[in-house]
């Protein structure tokens, strides 16, 4: 790999990013629960959405010991809509980790990665940034522009490929500035060289050092592989009614959303007439229907042709658990996958 043209990057990209960084909240110290916690929330989620997440949630647990003291439903609440709830839980179960040895975090990338939960990127990203390693964090945003800097067509989801990005541009890092360098290939590969669209060449600090923008190959860069298709999955789901009460349901404990809440539902896309023969073995006494509605929601493999039901109930059977409108929505982390239907 290219090193020389790496290290000619780093220069125009820290005087860039003195004057062009985005005032984001988890910007504001080096505080490693802080750039932990957004650098988690960052991997699933645009930078508009996480800041309202990102304050919620350090008010709840502002540091690492109130994070491994949360109830598991307060988590989850918490990062509802977020979706990978996984990382949720093991953002606590590295908490927990963290609080035995006194809140504080390692600061040498190997010491991070043997934290749960903590892989490649974000132990690259504490690291220098928190404590200023020569550790490169390369994210779709850092091999965006890097493949594009050095016009490299390797597929960007080669892990051998990434693993020798971060390793080179280990090399580059500048002492004393680790951090910003970090954040400012992030921040370019958000704003300036961006993913969707056109990348903003002509604003670009670093254009004069871009062989794809020399040969005019950005639109061919980066190369992925080709995705596998989705699994398709069909699924009717019950938004089961009694008063001011909702039926939920807790889902396994492994698989997809494992162990979240979830409305009743069941395989197959159901007409009315089945959904009725299906509601009639749940003890519910009379139902009526007020509503239908179909949707869909994807995961990373698998989509999910949703159908709902909307039924008032007479009973509230113990099979389900009922939770009032105000517990539905202070207190259940229900998944976007059905919540898009009580809202
Ligand atoms: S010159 Fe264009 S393609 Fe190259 S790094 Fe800058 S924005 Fe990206």
């Amino acid at each position: 790999m290219d090193t020389t043209r790496l290290l000619n990057i780093v220069s125009p990209l820290l005087d860039w990013f003195s004057v062009s960084a985005r005032d984001l909240p988890w910007r504001r110290d080096r505080e490693p629960y802080h750039v932990w916690l957004s650098e988690i929330m960052l991997q699933q989620t645009r930078v508009e959405a996480v800041k309202g997440y990102y304050a919620r949630f350090l008010a709840a647990a502002p540091d690492v010991f109130a994070l491994a003291a949360l109830p598991e439903d307060v988590l989850l609440k918490l990062w509802e809509g977020l979706g990978y709830y996984n990382r949720a839980r093991n953002l606590q179960k590295c908490a927990k980790v963290l609080s035995e040895h006194g809140g504080r975090f390692p600061e040498t990338k190997d010491g991070l990665l043997a934290l749960p939960g903590v892989g490649d990127y974000t132990a690259g990203a504490i690291a220098s940034i928190c404590f200023e390693q020569p550790c490169a964090a390369v994210d779709g945003n850092v091999l965006r522009v890097c493949t594009r800097v050095l016009e490299d067509f390797t597929p960007i989801d080669d892990a051998a490929f990434k693993k020798a990005l971060a390793e080179a541009l280990g090399k580059v890092y500048p002492k004393g500035r680790c951090g910003d360098f970090t954040q400012a290939l992030m921040e370019l590969g958000a704003t300036v060289c961006a993913p969707n669209g056109e990348p903003k060449c002509e604003v670009c600090p670093i254009a004069e050092h871009c062989l794809a923008r020399a040969h005019g190959t950005t639109g061919k860069l980066p190369v992925k592989k080709p995705k596998k298709a989705r699994r398709e999955e069909a699924r009717t789901v019950f938004h089961l009614r009694c008063g001011d009460h909702t039926a939920v349901q807790k889902r396994p404990a492994k698989g997809l959303l494992a162990g979240l809440w979830e409305l009743p539902n069941t395989e197959g896309l159901l007409s009315e007439a089945e959904a009725g023969a299906y509601l009639s073995g749940l003890e519910l006494g009379d139902t009526r229907l007020r509503a239908a509605r179909d949707g869909e929601h994807i995961f990373t493999h698998i989509r999910w042709a949703l159908r709902c039901y909307t039924v008032e109930c007479e009973k509230m059977p113990g099979t389900f658990t009922w939770v009032s409108d105000e517990q539905l929505k202070g207190e259940i982390g229900l998944p976007t996958a059905f919540r898009q239907f009580i809202e």
